[in-house]
């Protein structure tokens, strides 16, 4: 007899076309049909639970069905579900705005409402290049990004990423960005610092600010972890340079904290840690608690008051999405912005890092990890070949496939990046669990190696 996940799996392939997904990997990976989560566990209709390390592609910061958010969020429905936010307005998206405003690194007052990270980063270039643009500068016309650097998957957001394994069959449709060296840690010397290796990987950024600053709106970099390409991460004085470079320059920086932002590195914004305010900081995913789709745009007064005339200037900023600001994301956003306030999240984090840390720092010596990296909330494993030389796995052998596979046999939501094992979970993670995903990564790394 067939199980529900089965008959759901097969009605899903029958008209579903997933995202991110080789369609066809679905004749022999079965589909995982989900019909409930709480916390951290989500449940299939067989009434398997699975321990989301992933916190659902990043979103999730409390849980799944959290009853605060979830109490939030039908109050509003009750209310009102939706209004256009142009020419009219509603309190959960005025007060989100305040908040926002706020919490954020100083000199942002400012907050334009989108609903995906791609779209919010699609809003800040154009905002960037249309300020240049009502500033009497139309030839700064480009953008600066990072190798490895991603930052969704619109065209725009494409053209501004690093990886090509999601950019390069549009190629031929993109923006020409143009691209500097990760400061990607993980290619430091032997003995360099990362400090001492992001300072290194600046310099190739300096130039290419200081030779193309006349025709460059803006740089564009998520700050500390470039987190779809495979969780580089980097050290803080390369945001604090980045920002004297800018300013020097006359060039906007854009911080993409889509996915790093609300406490996922260790503090409310990455951007923090650098002590640096950028010109625009993208947020979104953590931004409603993983309930619904939102993002913002936070820019200055400076950028703002460029666009701020006469009708017939035609100054404006004439972008729109239809749910712009939507007034059930706006308060799951608020009720999260509440957890935040009212509970130590930052500081209990510090101590789930800690635990997340010690309970894989064993897979260090292993001969087929290279490398075990962190910040904040997030811990990459990255699994080699070649231990020595550091060769990589070859992709098409698909290594991190068979960690995942291990880890839905086990209970727990691994989803690797290519060789990269990772942890980034709901912040909710109790740290029995935190040792329980230690030991199925462990398990699964080990079968994934052999052969
Ligand atoms: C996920 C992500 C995006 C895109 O967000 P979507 O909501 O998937 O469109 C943009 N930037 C970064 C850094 C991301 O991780």
């Amino acid at each position: 007899m067939s199980s529900i996940n089965q008959l759901l799996a097969d009605r899903d392939r029958a008209v579903l076309w997933h995202p991110c997904t080789q369609m066809q990997d679905h004749e022999w990976l079965p589909l995982v049909p989900i019909r409930r989560g709480e916390g951290v566990w989500l449940e299939d209709h067989d009434g398997r639970r699975y321990l989301d390390a992933i916190s659902s592609w990043w979103v999730n910061l409390f849980g799944h069905a959290n009853p605060r958010i979830g109490a939030a969020v039908t109050g509003q429905a009750r209310r009102l579900e939706h209004v256009l936010l142009a020419g009219f307005t509603h309190e959960p998206a005025i007060e989100l705005a305040e908040r926002l405003v706020a919490l954020a690194p100083p000199g942002l007052s400012r907050c334009f409402y989108a609903d995906s990270g791609s779209s919010a980063v699609e809003v800040a270039l154009k905002m960037s290049f249309h300020y240049w643009r009502n500033s009497g500068r139309p030839a700064k016309t480009r953008f600066i990004c990072l190798e490895n650097g991603y930052h969704g998957e619109t065209l725009g957001a494409l053209a501004v990423g690093g990886l090509p394994l999601y950019k390069e069959a549009y190629g031929p449709l993109l923006m020409q960005a143009l691209v500097a060296p990760s400061p990607d840690c993980y290619q430091r010397a032997d003995g360099e610092s990362w400090m001492d290796h992001s300072r290194r990987s600046f310099e190739s950024m300096a130039r290419l600010i200081a030779e193309h600053a006349h025709q460059t709106c803006a740089v564009i970099v998520e700050p500390l972890v470039q987190c779809a390409g495979n969780m580089r991460m980097y050290h803080p004085v390369y945001l604090r340079l980045l920002r004297e470079y800018c300013d020097r320059h006359q060039v906007h920086l854009i911080a993409d904290e889509v996915a790093v932002g609300f406490g996922r590195t260790g503090t409310l914004f990455a951007c923090e840690q650098a002590g640096v305010s950028p010109d625009f900081l993208c947020l979104g995913k953590g931004l409603t608690g993983g309930y619904l789709p939102l993002s913002a745009v936070l820019t200055t007064e400076n950028v703002y008051s460029a666009f701020y005339d006469r009708y017939t200037s035609l100054k404006a900023f004439l972008h729109s999405h239809s749910y712009t600001g939507n007034p059930l994301a706006c308060a799951a956003a608020l009720a999260t912005l509440d957890i935040f306030e009212e509970e130590p999240v930052i500081e209990r984090n510090r101590e789930l890092a800690s635990r997340m840390g010690e309970a894989v720092a064993h897979l260090a010596n292993h001969p087929h990890v290279a490398e075990v990296r962190q910040t904040g909330m997030i811990l990459a494993i990255e699994m080699v070949r070649d231990k020595a030389s550091r060769t990589p796995f070859p992709w098409q052998e698909r290594r991190g496939l068979k960690v995942y596979r291990h880890g839905l046999e086990r209970g727990a939501l691994l989803r690797p990046l290519g060789n990269v094992v990772y942890f980034m979970p709901p912040y909710v993670i109790a740290p029995e669990e935190i040792d329980f995903l230690a030991s199925v990564a462990g398990e699964g790394i080990e079968i994934a190696v052999a052969e």
